[in-house]
């Protein structure tokens, strides 16, 4: 006899298992087939095996029909009835013949996502500790190496089940839904991953601010980026939260200008995941006259990381408008333009932000820089620096904090009249 039907034969012998946990324990040995397939197979050969020696004369090999008859079922019925031996198949060892039940639990997976409308999902099964415990008993008995796990099983005939009703994937990678099935209270959770949108933007006014302020109270009337977002998009997603992540942020009475910031939006359990970015892009347009969208596509939790990490290695190109107590002269000018291009400034973290950052001392390039001298006390010009640099701090020294400054360079005060970020260097 070959090995797999002496070890089937074995199996049965010692436990009584429905089709598809007998399948199960050659489950990598045949593929396109399910184990209910080979469990089913299996039996019906070493029945088949069993009749033919039975007819040849061998009678030992009606007691081992006997030993097996608690694994066969009631498609058996006519066989025990010509060799006539009394037939009652037992219940699963391992599953107690609920594997049916446990899989058409999908039912209730394909109504949830139905109603969140999921374009595609990933199954989890809880399995009951003790039918982990059996099975495990199962294949160390005969170390079935060809075997595989029930919750494996579950997890794909579950899938298979839910893809085949609502003709969505499954995505191991970045499912719209997470299906969890527990097979011992029968229930079934879907939930919804959040919705990632990356683009950029462009803040064309001042006084306004990157993210809601945490203290304002809602329907406050405070312009925000994150408000124009979340106000034209939560009519698309109906009810979800959400949320704007940026790289990094500019004061808000900067400008954001040229090519704009990158960000990615978060819409938290979205009701509805399918829509439209070229409906989202006129929609955030339309949202404010402060505002400039343009959105590049959809993106994963993994992005927002990235976009986070991104900022502060970023270069970043400043239109700066700082004004001095005091006349200036075009030498003044020329020393801040000579002493600064290429220069390192050390920056203690400013006094207007010591309240919520770590003091520490920042060190930050300038890769270039170029002023015009605008009437006798103004100087106008754009520099390029490292992202993470504070420009205010910059042009006023900070009290000494941030050396050189443009006051340091010149023995004058100077402070910050206006500022915008006119590009992000990716
Ligand atoms: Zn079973």
């Amino acid at each position: 006899m070959d090995v797999v039907l002496e070890s089937s034969m074995n199996l049965m012998k010692k436990f009584p298992l429905c089709d598809s946990c007998l399948g199960r324990m050659f489950s990598t040995l045949l593929r396109g087939f399910s184990n209910e397939d080979r469990g089913r197979a299996l039996k019906r050969a070493a029945v088949m095996e069993l009749l033919a020696r039975i007819k040849g004369g061998e009678i030992e090999a009606v007691s081992e029909l006997k030993s097996i008859a608690p694994s066969l079922g009631g498609d058996f019925d006519r066989t025990f009835e010509e060799v006539g031996l009394e037939h009652k198949p037992s219940q699963c060892y391992i599953c107690g013949g609920k594997i049916g039940e446990w899989i058409s639990l999908y039912t209730q997976a394909v109504n949830r996502l139905k109603e969140v409308g999921a374009e595609s999902f990933i199954v989890g099964v809880k399995v009951p500790k003790e039918v982990e415990d059996r099975e495990e008993e199962v294949i160390k008995a005969f170390s079935m190496l060809s075997a595989e796990s029930i919750k494996a099983e579950l997890k794909r005939e579950i899938g298979k089940r839910i893809s085949a009703s609502l003709g969505i994937p499954a995505d191991f990678k970045n499912p719209g839904a997470v299906v969890l099935v527990d097979i011992e209270s029968g229930e079934v959770r879907v939930s919804v991953n959040p919705i990632f949108i990356k683009g950029r933007y462009l803040k064309v006014g001042r006084n306004i601010s990157q993210i809601r302020w945490f203290d304002e109270p809602e329907g406050g009337d405070s312009l925000s980026v994150e408000k124009m977002i979340s106000s034209s998009l939560s009519k698309v997603y109906e009810g979800s939260e959400i949320v704007l992540h940026a790289s990094g942020r500019e004061d808000v009475d900067v400008r954001m200008l040229g090519s704009g910031r990158p960000f990615i939006i978060e819409i938290k359990n979205p009701r509805r995941r399918r829509a439209n970015l070229k409906l989202i892009s006129d929609l955030l347009n339309r949202s404010s006259p402060y505002g400039k969208f343009s959105i590049e596509g959809t993106a994963s939790r993994g992005d927002v990381r990235v976009l986070k990490l991104m900022d502060s290695s970023k270069l970043k190109a400043y239109r700066v408008v700082a004004v001095s107590e005091e006349p200036l002269s075009e030498s003044d000018r020329n020393a801040i333009e000579e002493k600064l291009k290429g220069a390192v400034v050390k920056q203690r973290t400013p006094l207007r932000v010591l309240r919520r950052r770590a003091d520490i001392v920042r060190s930050k390039r300038i890769y270039d820089i170029k002023l015009k001298l605008v009437g006798t006390r103004t100087l106008v010009g754009i520099l390029v620096a490292d992202g993470g640099l504070y420009v205010k701090e910059l042009v006023s020294g900070d009290e000494g904090r941030t050396v050189p400054s443009f006051s340091s360079l010149v023995g004058k005060k100077l402070l910050c009249a206006e500022l915008d970020v006119v590009k992000v260097f990716i």
